[in-house]
Order: structure tokens, then sequence, then C-alpha cells
């Protein structure tokens, strides 16, 4: 399949998945054109804040390579992703992203995510989330098993 054809299967689900109650979002994951997982929103009917199409179709095509690495797949995202699934896709290590829809087509349908980008640029003070720096000499005990662990798979 082309990058054009990917893309419109990205947005059939995105369109499909608002009549099944979903929200307006759709993704799709290929190698060399081909699918290996799709993906669309789920966040109201799974109850899950982080059911997003890219999350949704990352965790398919992962689990159907049986690997946490997707490099060398592609996704197709129905809209430009949220800050959460960019990171998810840098995490997956996908090669390539193909975007629909803009940030602003998303905040224009009430999906407004760039407070989340704005956000990030703020030092951790500034932003809208309290946060706490506790037990860090603690909290270092897990690295120090990781650095030890020499049967750890490293990713
Ligand atoms: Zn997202």
């Amino acid at each position: 399949m082309t990058h054009k054809e990917l893309m419109k299967r990205a947005i059939e689900l995105a369109t499909e998945n608002v009549s099944r109650g979903g929200g307006p979002f759709g993704a799709v994951i290929a190698r060399n054109g081909n699918i290996i997982a799709e993906g669309v929103n789920r966040v109201t009917a799974n109850h899950d804040p982080t059911a997003h199409a890219e999350v949704q179709a990352i965790r398919a095509a992962a689990s159907k390579l049986g690997s946490f690495t997707l490099e060398g797949c592609d996704i197709y995202a129905s809209c430009e992703p949220c800050p959460m699934c960019l990171g998810a896709i840098y995490w997956a290590r996908l090669s390539r992203l193909f975007y629909g829809g803009t940030q602003k087509d998303a905040a224009a349908a009430g999906f407004d995510d760039a407070f989340i980008y704005k956000e990030l640029e703020l030092q951790k003070e500034e932003r809208r989330l309290p946060s706490e720096h506790l037990l860090h000499d603690e909290a270092l005990g897990a690295f120090k098993a990781w650095c030890d662990n020499d049967k750890k798979t490293a990713y």
C-alpha cells in the first residue's frame, strides 16, 4: 500500500470510530507498505486516558511482532500525535511518522493538547501540575539494581 492509502485507512478508522462512540482518531502501523496493526481511540470505551489511537496501534503491533521495538515500521496517524503519543512513537523507535490532521484541527474539535506542549517548555515549578521531589537517594536503588543486573534486557 502507498503512504496515501495507509493514511486513508487511518482516517477511515477514525471516522468509523466516531460512529461507535469513540474519539475521532485512528492509526495504522505498517512495514514496507504492509499493515502490521491498527488502533483507534478507546479512551472513553475502555476508561483508559492513555488509550489514544497511536498507543493502541503501538501496543497491537509490538504484541503481534513479539518485540518492544518497531524499528523499520511507519505510523500513519489520522491526526498529529499529542505529546504522549509522540513520546510513545519515539520509545517504540518507529522509523517514520505520517499524519493527516494537525494539532490546530484537533483543538478546533475540542481536543486541545497545545497546553501540554506549553507545559513541557516551562520550568517544573511553573507547571500547572504540582510536583515534588521526594526520597531521591532511596530512588537511586532501582537504578543501582538495574546497573548491577547483568541479565537485563536493555531498551
Ligand atoms: Zn495521543
